[in-house]
């Protein structure tokens, strides 16, 4: 059967390994298994979306409130926005693959760092869009703003922190940047991982509010996914102009959300406190990787979220490194596939830390 030519060159996205196949695979108890490979937050999430979604499992047979009004209430509230200025997404992947189908077809150009989020790319290739990506692998703004120059791209992606890297521009250098460029270019800005940035550097933190007074070109992604701990049940969104977003709702299929991931992620939004817990521990730990890399002359690349990126020099590969921690019970995300012998850790609670310390160090000897 032929398809879609623009699917015959494409590589399906390489997910976070699931602690499933580590039990098939490896036999391991589920129990025993560390998850540091999706960056999710190993804390959970909040006891009060646990005890919400529990209550509310009869729910399951109804089709969720697809305005999502409560949702896009509360999100208004926190970043004092109107509603009309939101959409939710299933994931803000979902809403990247909105932005995509709304601004390209086939030969727009589309600007993004070399080492960024996958899904980037392949969604834009999807549409037969042409990729333009930055010669270093992290956000350098002197390149983005020369290919911009040259290249007039119809969208440009800010991963800002990055994954998989967790450099983080200034904000300073972004707004300057988004000020030189034209209309009509959507500027992506996705904060998948803005809390944690935020948190540590007031520099780099990005206001939704600010960014859409400032430019009408920008749709800022957010996500529940990450420091919320709701990675599972698929909540993200997009802050942009009501005219943004009116053209993403075209796109949008409807009842994108579910039920239980709908009153999850509006209870999420009740516990702040929960999130700035978590995150503190989180740079608590971060502290020690950096400890452990000194210690064991492992290159780092400095991160402003949940991760921490090891360079590794040509003694061993991150396939033997994710491999070894693997059969052990640890997940953690080879770098292999995006052409570089690293590893990205996610930080994890002090006692999965403990282990993942222990097994590098047997490794290394
Ligand atoms: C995790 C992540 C997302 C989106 O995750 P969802 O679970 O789809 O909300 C988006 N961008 C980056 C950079 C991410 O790391």
């Amino acid at each position: 059967m032929k398809f879609n030519r623009e699917l015959d060159e494409l590589v399906v996205y390489e997910a976070g390994k699931p602690i499933e196949l580590v039990v098939r695979e490896f036999g391991i108890k589920p129990i025993d298994i560390i998850k540091l490979g999706s960056n999710e937050n190993p804390y959970g999430c909040s006891p009060k979306v646990s005890a919400i979604i529990s209550e509310n499992s009869k729910m399951a047979s109804f089709y969720p409130d697809d305005s999502m009004f409560e949702l896009k209430e509360r999100l208004a509230k926190r970043y004092n926005l109107q509603s009309n200025n939101i959409i939710i997404g299933s994931g803000s992947d979902q809403v990247i693959e909105f932005c995509i189908r709304a601004k390209c077809t086939k030969g727009s150009k589309v600007l993004m760092a070399k080492t960024t989020f996958a899904m980037y790319e392949i969604y834009a290739r999807q549409i037969g869009a042409e990729i333009i990506k930055t010669p270093s692998h992290s956000h350098e703004i002197l390149e983005f703003k020369q290919l911009y120059s040259q290249h007039k791209p119809d969208i440009v992606f800010l991963c800002l922190p990055n994954n998989p890297l967790g450099e983080c521009l200034d904000k300073s250098d972004v707004f300057e940047f988004i000020s030189q460029t034209d209309p009509d270019t959507l500027i992506i800005i996705d904060g998948a991982y803005q809390e944690f940035a935020k948190a540590k550097d007031k520099s780099k933190a990005i206001d939704p509010k600010e960014l859409l007074e400032r430019f009408e070109n920008v749709i800022y992604l957010g996500t529940f996914s990450k420091a919320y701990g709701l990675g599972g049940m698929r909540v993200g969104y997009g802050l942009a102009s009501n005219e943004i977003i009116e053209a993403l709702h075209k796109i949008r299929p409807p009842f994108n959300i579910g039920v239980l991931s709908l009153l999850a992620a509006i209870e999420a939004l009740k516990d702040e406190d929960f999130v700035e817990t978590c995150i503190k521990y989180t740079f608590e730990e971060m502290l020690r990787y950096e400890s452990f890399a000194y210690a064991h002359g492992i290159t780092f690349i400095p991160s402003w979220t949940n991760f921490i990126t090891y360079i590794l020099d040509d003694k061993f590969s991150g396939t033997q490194v994710a491999d070894w921690l693997l059969r052990r019970g640890v997940i953690v995300r080879n770098l292999k596939s995006y052409g570089i012998n690293a590893i990205r850790i996610t930080i994890g609670t002090e006692k999965q830390n403990d282990r993942v310390f222990e097994l590098m160090k047997e490794f290394l000897q």
